[in-house]
């Protein structure tokens, strides 16, 4: 019988599995991907504070990042730079191998090629059938078990925690991008209503192209391919194109007896973006010291697996709310009011002082947005577009 089975080896089931087996908890990871650097649907940017907290190696780094150029719905540009590199553009594939592999080194049972099709919970444990390619079904006993599957509801809701309460559509293509040199990002109702685009190069002049919608994910990548070449962007071209859920807000309760969620199952993600490798990893750290904890005290139960609950939402809860808030108040803008914010921005010099200021960082969207609330014009123009909704509700 194994101690714990993780049910997905992406980033975020690799740093648990790893923290796990150097507790020397036995550890069995199922991932139903044949190898760990088989591709992934997410373009891989994460801070530098990311990169150094978790040692990444350079190797997994296509590039750096100091300076992105934003796009608003009409072509205005807005440069922003800081002398250090803010960001890194991750190669993913290679991420989640170089982290499974720490795993492994650590003592984790990797079973790749393994499909999680069912769990189920009993009074002295957990048994997880797992299916590897064609084969039978096999089922394996453990004493815990962490979903960390990514996008989906599949467990979270079999285990009766319900859905992630909000989600969209991502969708993602590599282009050759020769010319790009940066981060760009585009904004408007024309581009994703919402939510934005990106063309972010990565190596050998490739760059990956991508948006995230509610609704007509397919319509909206079509026209942003186009606008992109036509704009000179990147040359013309038909990429083939991969799409994927982005998780936007967490689920209510991530713990049970026997059971953690994390990562993106748990919905544990910047609300403003989606991105999700840097909170998830955290969430793994703060699940692995509560479960190392719980095994020691040979108590598994829901009150003290509950701790994991408290212990994250502690360290993410405030800017998760905050971040969303961010998130439906930035949909409620029409492109006239991005125009608006974007002018105001620009000719008080907010842009400015908000790259001058230390703690406005790549992860932390929450102190961001509290410190654009705290400019009275921006203020104003808040005020002015939420007290109409809420009339209007
Ligand atoms: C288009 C797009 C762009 C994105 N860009 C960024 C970005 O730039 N930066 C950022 O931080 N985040 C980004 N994200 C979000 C990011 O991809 C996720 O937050 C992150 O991958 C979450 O990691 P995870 O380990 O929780 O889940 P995942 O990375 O999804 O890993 C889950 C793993 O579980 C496996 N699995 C699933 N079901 C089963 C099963 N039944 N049995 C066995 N294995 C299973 C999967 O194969 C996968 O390997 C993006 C997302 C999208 C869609």
């Amino acid at each position: 019988m194994f101690d714990v089975a993780v049910i997905g080896a992406g980033p975020v089931g690799s740093r648990f599995a790893r923290n796990m087996a150097e507790q020397g908890v036995k550890t069995v990871v199922f991932e139903k991907k044949k190898r760990l650097d088989e591709a992934v649907c997410c373009t891989g940017i994460v801070s530098r504070e990311f990169v150094e907290k978790y040692g990444i190696s350079e190797d997994v780094i296509y590039r750096n990042a100091n300076s992105a150029s934003i796009f608003t719905p009409s072509g205005k540009l807005l440069h922003i730079e800081r002398d250090k590199p803010q960001a890194a553009v991750l190669n993913r594939p290679a991420l989640n191998e170089y982290l499974g592999r720490y795993a492994i080194q650590s003592g984790a049972d990797y079973r790749m090629n393994s499909n999680v099709v069912n769990i189920e919970k009993d009074a002295r444990g957990v048994s997880v059938s797992v299916q590897s390619g064609h084969g039978p079904t096999e089922t394996i006993r453990a004493k815990a078990v962490a979903i960390t599957s990514g996008f989906g509801y599949r467990f979270t809701e079999s285990a009766g925690f319900g859905r992630i309460r909000d989600f969209a559509m991502g969708v993602q293509a590599e282009v050759e991008a020769p010319e790009l040199k940066e981060v760009h990002v585009f904004l408007g109702e024309k581009t994703a209503p919402g939510f934005f685009g990106w063309l972010v190069p990565t190596a050998s002049g490739r760059a990956l192209a991508g948006l995230i919608t509610r609704t007509k994910t397919a319509g909206f990548m079509k026209e942003f391919l186009e606008m992109l070449s036509n704009r000179g962007f990147i040359p013309r071209q038909e990429p083939s194109v991969s799409y994927a859920g982005v998780a936007l807000r967490d689920i209510q309760r991530t713990s049970a007896s026997r059971v953690m969620i994390i990562g993106s199952a748990a919905g544990q993600v910047k609300p403003l973006t989606g991105g999700g490798v840097y909170f998830g990893m955290m969430c793994a750290d703060i699940a692995a010291q509560v479960l190392g904890q719980a095994f020691q005290a040979d108590d598994l139960t829901s009150k003290s697996l509950a701790n994991y609950d408290k212990e994250w939402k502690k360290a993410l809860g405030k800017e998760i709310k905050v971040g969303y808030w961010g998130r439906r108040f930035y949909e409620q803008l029409s492109d006239r009011y991005i125009e608006t914010l974007f002018d105001v921005v620009v000719t008080s010099g907010i842009n400015r002082t908000l790259l001058a200021s230390d703690d406005v960082t790549f992860d932390w969207h929450g102190s961001i947005v509290l410190k654009l609330l705290r400019y009275q014009t921006i203020a104003g123009i808040v005020q002015a577009i939420v007290n109409p909704l809420k009339k209007n509700k």
